[in-house]
């Protein structure tokens, strides 16, 4: 049966909720029969966590977050339009240990020793587990560029980790010259958030719309294309004058001219010799998986973790699990959504495995939201699965991107955008 994309959207939210009913007595035998130690306290991480609790109260599920505080990158572009501050980001790990009984240790994994199945912690803690789940998020490759490294987040703020750098980005933002100039670089793919850039460069415009209605937003992209960019272009011809001499937005593909040095003046040079100056620059590097996996030889050439789609489990290494950003899900976008949807399919597959079952197909569900101003929206939802080859494809005529460019449409992509958030943040994290 074809089901279009509203339909879809209920039945993404319905879903988790139903499959956890269907599973909730396929638990472990033994009282804490097994401990499993989760590395990374994000959407992936929490939601492992919590999934695996509430499948198997007698698996002991160890938390290990090195902050105390997550900061949720979706809706952090907002923080930039000042439509939401930096404290509404913020989420903690109360409920998870309070409501769930995670054990969340706040400390920082320092390194996996696979053989004796044992997390080292930096204050000196390990911790054994019979399976582990990392987590890490992504990391970025920093020796591209001549002149940029970690060392500057408060001259050139990459704020693609939500937090002190979306804070300092908001205020560049709004100290910068009425007819500045912000020059956004986007990434080459894969990376984080695939729309995030182009949400990044409508909020800015938004915002100079209102307080620096002279001010420019380039988008120096080392993409031929991206996500939803009809959708997004469409959106930056009604609201800011897109393909006119006077837009606010201007996005230049450099993907055979990728940018190769940048000075402390923020001024940027590409391959070609063409020069960029910015008043505030956004150069948002290239992405790789969180350093402990690196580190712990889960990676391949691609910097990411190879996985079996069924289990999560690593193509390199037994018994360790890798979902969210850090692993290769061919096909799905590194999503909050999709890191939420890997993690209940990795919690599944665990406790059948813990059982000595085997795991069944997954499937899994992504929705991403972007506004493009405060009050218009637009979206891309799927759902995929695997073929017989177990390669992971979308499935047919599920999801869609949003087609209504009505006022009316966009205004209401645009509340669920604001309630997608409130789930998906409830769903992960209390
Ligand atoms: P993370 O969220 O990065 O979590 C990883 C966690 O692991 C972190 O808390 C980190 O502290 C911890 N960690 C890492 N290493 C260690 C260690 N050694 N020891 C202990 N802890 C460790 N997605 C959407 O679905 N919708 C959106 O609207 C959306 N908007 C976005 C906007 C922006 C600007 C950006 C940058 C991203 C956006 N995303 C969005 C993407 C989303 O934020 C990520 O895909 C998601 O956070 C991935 O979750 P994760 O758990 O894999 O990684």
């Amino acid at each position: 049966m074809a089901i279009d994309r509203r339909q879809f959207v209920r039945l993404a939210y319905a879903a988790p909720l139903l499959s956890l009913a269907g599973c909730a007595n396929r638990t472990v035998s033994k009282p804490y029969s097994a401990h499993v130690v989760v590395i990374g306290g994000g959407f992936a991480g929490a939601t492992a966590a919590k999934t695996l609790r509430l499948l198997a109260p007698d698996i002991k599920v160890t938390l290990v977050e090195q902050n105390p505080v997550y900061m949720t990158c979706p809706t952090s572009n907002w923080v930039l339009a000042g439509l939401k501050s930096n404290g509404d980001l913020r989420v903690d790990y109360q409920a998870l240990m309070k409501k769930h009984q995670i054990e969340v240790v706040i400390d920082q994994a320092v390194a996996i020793d696979n053989d004796r199945k044992q997390v080292s912690l930096r204050q000196g803690g390990r911790l054994h587990y019979d399976r582990l789940i990392l987590a890490p998020g992504n990391d970025f490759i920093w020796d591209e560029v001549e002149g940029m490294d970690a060392s500057k987040p408060d001259l050139i703020p990459h704020a693609w980790k939500a937090g002190r750098q979306t804070e300092t980005l908001r205020r560049q933002l709004m100290s910068m010259p009425e007819n500045g100039r912000v020059i956004i670089v986007a990434p080459q793919n894969p990376f984080r958030c695939p729309p995030g850039p182009y949400e990044r460069a409508s909020l800015m415009a938004y915002y100079c719309q209102r307080y620096k209605p002279k001010a420019k937003i380039v988008i120096l992209d080392h993409k031929r294309g991206f996500s939803k960019q009809s959708l997004f272009m469409q959106g930056w011809r009604r609201l800011y004058g897109y393909g006119t001499d006077r837009s606010m937005i201007e996005w230049i593909s450099i993907a055979d001219n990728p940018v190769v040095s940048i000075s402390d003046k923020r001024q940027l040079e590409t391959d070609f010799g063409d020069r960029f100056n910015a008043d505030v620059l956004n150069f948002i590097p290239r992405q790789k998986a969180g350093s402990l996996a690196q580190q712990t030889g889960l990676t391949d050439v691609s910097g990411w973790c190879p996985v079996d789609p069924v289990s999560s489990e690593s193509r390199l290494m037994a018994d360790i699990h890798v979902i969210g950003d850090a692993a290769i899900f061919k096909g799905i976008p590194k999503s909050a959504f999709a890191a939420n949807s890997e993690a209940k399919a990795c919690a599944f597959a665990i406790v059948a495995l813990l059982n000595g079952d085997r795991p069944t197909d997954p499937l899994w569900m992504n929705t991403c939201y972007s506004l493009l101003s405060s009050d218009q929206a637009i979206s891309v939802s799927m759902v995929y699965k695997l073929n017989a080859e177990k390669q992971i494809i979308k499935v047919k005529a599920a999801g869609g991107i949003s087609t209504k460019t009505d006022k009316a449409s966009l205004k209401q992509e645009s509340l669920y955008a604001r309630n997608w958030y409130q789930s998906i943040t409830h769903d992960s994290f209390l």
